[in-house]
């Protein structure tokens, strides 16, 4: 029987590469690329290759994951010269906005930020 954890969506074909996109950082566990649709002058996401579809369902044995996701994503702020800051956001589910059912950290930068966020 298919389990939401076993659809595909566009970022697994990111991932297997039969999608192109402009990767920024990659390693065995996680892959950082440029939004198609940047919403600051640099928008880029970081995704787990573990399909996790929402971050309400990720599990304590994805402790190690989620913290190396965050590193990464400060990692790729430095290497895109953020160094005047950026924000990170993840969309969970209807209400959080989400529209691609693999879970992504958003890091958007470049220009400054509004608060509170529509
Ligand atoms: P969400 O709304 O789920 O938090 O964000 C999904 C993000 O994925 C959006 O910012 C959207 O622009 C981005 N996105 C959707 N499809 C593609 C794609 O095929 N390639 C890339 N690089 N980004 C995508």
């Amino acid at each position: 029987s298919s389990k939401p954890s076993d659809t595909p969506t566009i970022f697994s074909k990111i991932i297997n590469k039969t999608l192109p996109a402009k990767i920024l950082y990659e390693d065995d566990k996680c892959l950082a690329f440029s939004d198609v649709n940047p919403q600051a002058p640099s928008h880029f996401l970081v995704i787990p290759k573990k399909v996790i579809p929402t971050l309400s369902q990720a599990t304590d044995n994805d402790q190690l994951l989620l913290g190396h996701l965050l590193l990464v994503a400060k990692n790729v702020a430095e290497q895109q010269k953020l160094e005047k800051g950026f924000r990170l956001v993840i969309n969970n589910g209807p209400d959080g906005a989400q529209s691609v059912y693999h879970l992504h950290i958003h890091v958007l930068g470049g220009r400054q930020m509004g608060w509170p966020p529509g």
